[in-house]
């Protein structure tokens, strides 16, 4: 393989082969290895694997897609990669200009390759495409340190990522989605970088509102033991009236370093006047 000058970089959770830059590709891996703690605290430990051995997954970050298929290293039967694909647990993805949106669609396809092997995983294309963008969407410090699932604070520091423009882009054009509209399979095929903006705002504000995040997270913790929409149910039965309230004004209102908290509205049931 070497001659090719595809190249394998390894941590605990990755082994990626790349032909790209080594000093790019060698800072990745361990990127996936802080993915996965956060992907443990959030949806609850993986059950171990058949033969004991550690989870670890295997991406293919490719500059020329050719060597890769000379090598061998990408099936036939895949369909075509314009961004990223994922297999049980391998990923495959084409290399991309901006640093931070490498990053950002290598944790997206690992966010897929550990959420198909959490148990019976079944859900909707909203959740399962919104979970891995929102997981995706991070921040490095200085040391190295990743948080996930942030609200993009500054356009620059998220160069190539864009969603939301795109979310802006189309409620100037047609007005926020409904509950209805944005959580509907797209009709052909697997959704356009419009639909992902908006799954991704969907998540994520489930993900931040004051009075939904709890709810939210208790979905990630029991997925598989019953169907989605069942889950979906216990947790926001109450208070869907409010949720889908609340929506329009977060997609109307969306903006870098977006503040859940302030924008929150309090709801208050009518208490009648009670007079002298
Ligand atoms: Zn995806």
């Amino acid at each position: 393989m070497a001659q090719l000058d595809i190249r394998k970089f390894e941590s605990k959770r990755l082994r990626l082969y790349t032909d790209i830059d080594p000093a790019i590709a060698e800072r990745l891996p361990p990127i996936v290895d802080q993915a996965y703690e956060a992907w443990e605290a959030y949806f609850g430990p993986l059950p171990p694997n058949r033969e004991g051995s550690e989870y670890q997954i295997t991406g293919y970050l490719m500059k020329d897609e050719s060597l890769f298929e000379r090598a061998k290293l990408v099936p036939k039967d895949l369909p075509k990669i314009e961004h990223g694909r994922h297999r049980g647990a391998r990923f495959w993805m084409n290399d991309q200009k901006y640093d931070y949106y490498r990053r950002h669609l290598m944790l997206h396809e690992a966010t897929h390759c550990f959420m198909t092997t959490l148990p019976e995983m079944r859900g909707p294309v909203w959740y399962f495409e919104g979970m891995a963008e929102l997981f995706a969407t991070h921040r490095v410090d200085a040391s190295g340190r990743v948080t996930f699932r942030v609200m993009p604070h500054e356009k620059s520091r998220f160069a190539g990522w864009g969603r939301i423009s795109l979310v802006q882009k189309d409620v100037a054009k047609h007005g926020p989605r409904s509950a209805d509209q944005v959580t509907r399979a797209p009709r052909i095929g697997s959704g356009q970088a419009v639909d992902y903006a908006w799954w991704w705002a969907l998540c994520k504000f489930l993900d931040s509102h004051p009075r939904y995040r709890d709810r939210f997270r208790q979905i990630g913790r029991h997925l598989g033991e019953e169907p989605f929409e069942v889950l979906f149910r216990r947790y926001f039965d109450d208070v869907l009236s409010e949720l889908w309230t609340e929506w329009p004004l977060f997609a109307t209102g969306i903006e870098y370093g977006y503040d859940f908290q302030r924008a929150a509205v309090a709801f208050r049931t009518g208490t009648p006047l009670v007079g002298p």
